[in-house]
């Protein structure tokens, strides 16, 4: 093997450039020199390119974001486009694409390879954590990080306060950031799509234990974690419905993209590591079409449709433990 391309696609995650690094080092060590393709699947559809050697990937292990940049391309989804970047990187002679993204990401690199001969490998790298095939995906663990920080911090307004709040937190269509930061923060409710029954149960049982705890300690400041894409109006909506129920002062606090930045934390990086040299000793050994992850801390390969044609869940102790403590709460 020669020549090999990356791109990193869809949202950026803490850790991208932790992989970026891996994957040229990796490549060096074998002598394979590695394209860097610009702004996701753009890059490739507009040629825009550049040569990455070890040099280029010094010092940015700590950094967040993304040195190629990331983007969607709705253009990609067509045929045209696909034969298109199948033709780019035939004239370059790359033999190999490492696609670092979430599912969406994945899905393009399938689509390619209909159109093109080459290698598509995908490197799981979303803060979601929604991908089954890898215990955790790239960027996963600082976005907890940073979540659970800031519930700190809200915790502290709101116990000098004694004011409700409800916090917002990223994760798609998944509830892994929700669920995790929620119960290391010690919040008092989490709401997330694996777990809500349906929008008036939540809001009966958090109006519940909001009574109850108010009753024990005399007043109340209480937090509640929700995802995005939940509820219709997501935590505005429900502070305002929960300050009309119970008068109590209830302010809304919407996390959003500071949840994508930041210098990845130490799993991340090594994550990254791990999954980006992985990456390009599979494409030595000639794999295609596949996803590589990280079970149980060894190093894996899966079929690249398994990342969207499974569900990946939540850790099911953690949801009992959760559930026994606000049971707990709950009892006079
Ligand atoms: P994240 O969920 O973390 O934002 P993602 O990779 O799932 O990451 P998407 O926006 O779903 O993000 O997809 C990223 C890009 O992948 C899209 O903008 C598009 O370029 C490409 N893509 C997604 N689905 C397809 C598809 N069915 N066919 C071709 N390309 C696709």
């Amino acid at each position: 093997m020669k020549k090999i391309a990356i791109l990193t696609s869809g949202g950026d995650a803490p850790g991208m450039n932790a992989c970026i690094r891996a994957i040229v080092l990796t490549a060096a060590r074998f002598d394979i020199e590695v394209i860097g393709y610009a702004h996701g699947y753009n890059g490739l559809l507009n040629q825009e390119y550049a040569s990455l050697r070890p040099r280029d990937v010094h010092n940015i292990i700590q950094r967040g974001g993304t040195i190629l940049r990331s983007a969607r391309c709705d253009a990609f989804k067509s045929e045209n486009a696909a034969q298109l970047a199948a033709q780019h990187l035939n004239t370059l002679g790359i033999e190999a694409l490492l696609v670092i993204g979430g599912d969406g990401s994945f899905r393009g690199a399938l689509h390619l390879s209909q159109f093109w001969q080459g290698q598509v490998i995908g490197i799981p790298g979303t803060i979601d954590n929604d991908i089954v095939g890898s215990d955790a995906t790239i960027g996963y663990y600082t976005a907890i990080e940073t979540a659970l920080e800031s519930i700190d911090k809200v915790r502290d307004t709101a116990d000098a306060h004694e004011r409700v709040f409800v916090v917002e937190v990223m994760g798609r269509h998944a509830g892994f950031i929700g669920l995790h930061a929620a119960v290391a923060s010690s919040a008092d409710y989490v709401v997330v799509p694996e777990l809500i029954k349906d929008t008036k149960t939540e809001l009966n049982a958090i109006l519940s234990q909001l009574d109850e705890i108010k009753r024990r300690r005399g007043h109340c400041s209480y937090v509640i974690v929700i995802s995005e894409n939940l509820w219709a109006g997501g935590a505005t909506e429900l502070a305002t419905i929960l300050h009309k129920e119970t008068q109590l002062e209830c302010r809304p606090v919407i996390l959003g993209h500071v949840q994508r930045g930041g210098s990845p934390v130490s799993q991340d990086r090594l994550l990254a590591t791990k999954l980006g040299a992985y990456a390009v000793e599979e494409a030595i050994a000639g794999k295609n079409r596949i996803m590589v992850g990280e079970i149980n801390q060894q190093p894996v390969s899966n079929e690249l449709a398994s990342a969207w044609t499974n569900t990946k869940s939540l850790d099911g102790y953690l949801v009992k433990v959760q559930t026994d403590f606000f049971n707990l709460s709950k009892q006079p």
